[in-house]
């Protein structure tokens, strides 16, 4: 039998950011552990996730996912094993991925949890390439932008979980010709030179529309905007006529304290005829049976590859979070918690 915690650790937003979040917004408190009820089950974390849209739910506004109650516990994704079960089809031992990360222990309704096997994939690949932003890369690629043999293909963010999965998939799936930025030297050569895209630059060293116009000679057919900001601006001054831009992410703005400028050729959008859509990853829930497939196949065979920035202790998961912001992880970006 394993030892039933009393007691464990969990993250609180005790302040709202200001512009970029600060050590102080977060404290990592001792809390009682419940004994789960009928339906429930008591999980031990092993991993959980850090991702830039947590930074928006530091904010009290309304969007598509409520904001973090102060001197409450945060929550988001992670994997751990059952403890205790009193759900049916969950028993001691399993390991399950649910909803309720930023914490040691968690006690869940088992209709939020889904069991993942260790056997087919290290745990935290629930998290990244076979999880939410690997199903964000997936589906923004090939349904939102709708993706077709050929397009060439411009993604920001290209180093991280979802940037570095849409570059490979593009190429996988026969893209003309695939560019990538991001934010260091060392990052845009693992992007040639490990991932396989064909051009990648560092946004840090020059105008962005000047970077891309030299890696993209030809133009461009799809955008994979993670970025926002002069990065859209530069992509829509290089699409092609009937170019798409599919909209996932616009970090560049997440600690803006002031609204922040439209790109300021956005009358190009006719003459080319572009389309711009947002997407949500939570839309896109049917295609997860096909990505889970098809991307475990890329793994497996070796065509797809991915990293992890794996960063040990709950103590240090607030600095995980702000180092992921500051551009820390190469591919994504986990809290380690211990066997
Ligand atoms: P990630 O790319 O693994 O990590 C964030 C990266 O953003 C950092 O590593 C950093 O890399 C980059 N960054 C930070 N500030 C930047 C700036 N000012 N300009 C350019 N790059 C900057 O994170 P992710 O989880 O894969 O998410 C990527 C994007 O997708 C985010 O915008 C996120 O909000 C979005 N997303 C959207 C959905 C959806 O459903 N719409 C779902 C998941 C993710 P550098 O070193 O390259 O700067």
């Amino acid at each position: 039998m394993p030892e039933i915690p009393t007691t464990g650790r969990e993250w609180h937003l005790v302040a709202r950011p200001q512009g970029w979040p600060q050590p102080s917004d977060f404290a990592l408190r001792e809390v009682s552990v419940p004994e789960p009820a009928e339906g429930q089950i008591l999980v031990r974390n092993r991993y959980f996730s850090v991702d830039p849209y947590m930074r928006g739910r530091m904010n009290d506004v309304k969007s598509y996912v409520p904001p973090f109650q102060l001197d409450e516990p945060m929550d988001g994704g992670a994997v751990g094993q059952v403890l205790v079960s009193r759900a049916e089809g969950f028993k001691e031992g399993d390991h399950v991925l649910h909803g309720l990360g930023w914490r040691e222990y968690a006690v869940l309704d088992a209709r939020h949890a889904t069991t993942v096997d260790p056997e087919a994939a290290p745990l935290p690949a629930y998290l990244g390439v076979l999880g939410m932003p690997g199903l964000t890369a997936y589906a923004g690629l090939l349904e939102v932008a709708s993706f077709k043999e050929g397009d060439a293909v411009f993604v920001s963010g290209a180093a991280g979980a979802v940037g570095s999965e849409v570059g490979q998939i593009a190429k996988l799936k026969g893209a003309s010709r695939v560019i990538g930025s991001a934010g260091s030297a060392d990052k845009v050569r693992a992007l040639v030179d490990e991932l396989g895209f064909d051009a990648a630059f560092n946004y840090k060293d020059g105008p962005v529309a000047d970077q891309l116009k030299e890696a993209a000679p030809d133009g461009i057919d799809v955008y994979f905007d993670n970025v926002g900001g002069d990065h859209l601006e530069a992509a829509i001054g290089r699409l092609n006529v009937h170019g798409r831009i599919a909209v996932c992410g616009m970090i560049s703005q997440y600690n803006a304290t002031e609204p922040t400028p439209a790109p300021r050729n956005l009358a190009l959008v006719i003459g080319k005829r572009l389309r711009i859509q947002g997407l949500l990853v939570k839309d896109h829930a049917h295609l997860r049976d096909q990505f889970v497939r098809e991307v475990s196949a890329w793994i497996r065979s070796g065509e797809l590859k991915y990293r992890e920035t794996v960063v040990e202790g709950v103590e240090n998961g607030a600095d995980a979070f702000l180092g992921m912001m500051r551009g820390e992880n190469t591919g994504k970006m986990v809290v380690s918690l211990g066997e």
